[in-house]
């Protein structure tokens, strides 16, 4: 029941509307060489914005996490989404300064909600392959949460599963530093990265986020509820939580709690919306 009143009251302060982007408006992407210029100086004269897209525990109908999104805030262009520049920034290498930035920008931004006294709730930040892969990964995020002050309990780092599999001795190293500092861990589109859940037994992880494409379909698709399912099933038998991802409509929901999923995410609560609008549209759901 509090979770519908929470999908109400999202829905009341018509903040619940989809993102739309600006449509870039010159017809030829620029190069990659001339975008990669504008990126590297997008990330030092503070062009890049994060937005913050919250995640719903069902049993309590309370937020519990804010997943951070970047986008980029062209001066020209308007605002960017990610599926437009990340590739790049992996490809040049920016992933790693970028990466740090949205770490450190959401470190700040919970530190001031802290002192705020308002959004009590953790931080998930994503994680790229590359700076996963990156061997001074750890010792920069450690470093990062130092120099700002937040209390890694609250936050979360979002790591695909084909990221986590590609060094195995080495992330079980990295997870174990991480976890030990008191971050959590979540397998971000849980499902379609890797199909080998041996990992699971050794990895140190918190949360299995099932992805967008299986849930999109559970109302109308037999092998998409039977694999959602199954995957909740996993979640449970390790004792983790499970992030139903891309929750969109109703009867999604209803679907998601007979298969006693425990936490969502999607459009059906919120996008990812700014700073200002998560604080306008859930203050209003701290310290129940
Ligand atoms: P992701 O981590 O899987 O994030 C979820 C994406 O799904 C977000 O797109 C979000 O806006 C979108 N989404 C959430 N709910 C719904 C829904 O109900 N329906 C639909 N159709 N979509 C939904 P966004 O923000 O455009 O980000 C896309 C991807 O870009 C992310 O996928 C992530 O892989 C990457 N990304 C975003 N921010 C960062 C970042 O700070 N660092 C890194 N390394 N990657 C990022
Ligand atoms: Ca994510
Ligand atoms: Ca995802
Ligand atoms: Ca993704």
């Amino acid at each position: 029941k509090q979770a519908d009143q929470a999908l109400q009251a999202a829905k009341q302060t018509g903040k619940n509307k989809l993102v739309t982007y600006h449509p870039v408006l010159s017809p030829q992407p620029a190069s990659s060489v001339e975008m990669e210029t504008e990126l590297r100086k997008a990330i030092l004269e503070n062009q890049l914005i994060l937005y913050y897209q919250p995640r719903l525990e069902l049993s309590t109908g309370k937020i519990i996490c804010l997943e951070a999104l970047v986008r980029w805030n062209h001066p020209k262009l308007g605002m960017i989404p990610p599926n437009e520049f990340i590739p790049l920034a992996e490809e040049s290498g920016l992933i790693l300064p970028l990466g740090e930035w949205v770490l450190r920008e959401a470190c700040l931004q919970k530190v001031r909600w802290l002192e705020a006294g308002i959004l009590d709730y953790q931080v998930a930040v994503n994680v790229s392959p590359c700076q996963f892969q990156d061997e001074n990964f750890s010792d920069k995020a450690i470093h990062i949460i130092e120099q700002t002050g937040i209390n890694p309990a609250y936050l979360e780092f979002e790591i695909t599963e084909s990221s986590i599999m590609q060094n195995m001795e080495n992330t079980i190293a990295v997870l174990e530093k991480l976890c030990k500092k008191g971050i959590s861990i979540s397998i971000d589109d849980f499902g379609i990265g890797y199909s080998s859940l041996n990992y699971l037994k050794h990895f140190p992880i918190h949360c299995l986020k099932i992805d967008r494409s299986f849930v999109k379909n559970i109302h109308s698709n037999k092998d998409d509820l039977a694999i959602t399912n199954a995957i909740i099933h996993l979640g449970h038998a390790l004792n983790v939580q499970v992030v139903a991802e891309g929750v969109e409509e109703l009867s999604q929901l209803e679907i998601l709690r007979e298969t006693t999923c425990t936490t969502i995410q999607g459009y059906l609560l919120s996008p990812p919306v700014s700073v200002y609008e998560i604080e306008q549209s859930f203050h209003q759901y701290d310290n129940r």
